[in-house]
């Protein structure tokens, strides 16, 4: 068994039943992701839209799920509309309309999480905690999407504990969300949890997690 099979077993088995776990495959090759494929995972996830256009492409022949989980720009939505399953970091009423108007041209609906700025930070992508449940409605009402559920990173310290109050912050959100009832939202996916934090994520309710060190090993 390769490194990357045993690796990606290893977390499948530890996670509990209901949690998907996307594999996040910036900068890894068509290669090393069948291999992780092979040993059962059933989701990618990728930040750039060519590469993961590409990656998709060499592994058409595979059953997998692919998500969208880096930082969207309005030009690109076309290509996010036809290469991704899911998007994972809508942020904006703008990027929504942008993939709307695509979703509309390409006959089909996109499911999409909200991305959460649950640290605040000036520096990252993501709605602020006070403002998602006004994105949402927004979203809500656009014809070709559909609101299943909020993504978020939080911020980066090295530390999983640290991460642990984003994580319970972004959770109470999906919760009061959900008990909201918003037409056309479903607050069905939790995505938050990354190589060193995902326990800690999913101790909090994520029902995604989204790993690329702990299965590929470090990024050149
Ligand atoms: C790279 C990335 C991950 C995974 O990070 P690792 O620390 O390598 O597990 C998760 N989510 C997003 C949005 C990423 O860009």
């Amino acid at each position: 068994m390769t490194q990357v099979a045993d690796r990606v077993r290893h977390i499948l088995d530890a996670l509990p039943e209901g949690v998907l776990l996307v594999a996040a495959a910036k900068t890894r090759s068509p290669e090393e992701v069948r291999e992780a494929c092979e040993a059962g995972l059933r989701a990618v996830g990728h930040n750039y839209i060519q590469e993961g256009q590409a990656m998709r492409e060499a592994l058409d022949d595979l059953d997998i799920r692919w998500h969208f989980i880096g930082p969207l720009q309005r030009n690109k939505a076309r290509h996010a509309v036809r290469s991704f399953d899911v998007v994972e970091t809508v942020d904006s009423l703008r990027l929504a309309r942008a993939l709307d108007k695509r979703c509309r041209i390409e006959g089909r609906t996109l499911p999409v999480l909200l991305e959460v700025n649950s640290g605040r930070e000036a520096s990252k992508h993501g709605v602020l905690p006070g403002d998602v449940a006004e994105l949402a409605r927004q979203v809500s009402q656009l014809e070709h999407l559909r609101v299943h559920g909020l993504m978020t990173m939080g911020p980066f310290t090295g530390d999983p504990e640290a991460s642990r109050p984003y994580f319970v912050i972004t959770r109470r959100l999906f919760d009061e969300l959900g008990a909201m009832d918003l037409p056309g939202v479903e607050m069905a996916w939790l995505s938050m949890g990354m190589s060193n934090s995902w326990q800690v994520a999913v101790q909090e309710g994520a029902n995604i997690v989204r790993i690329g060190t702990a299965i590929f090993g470090p990024r050149a």
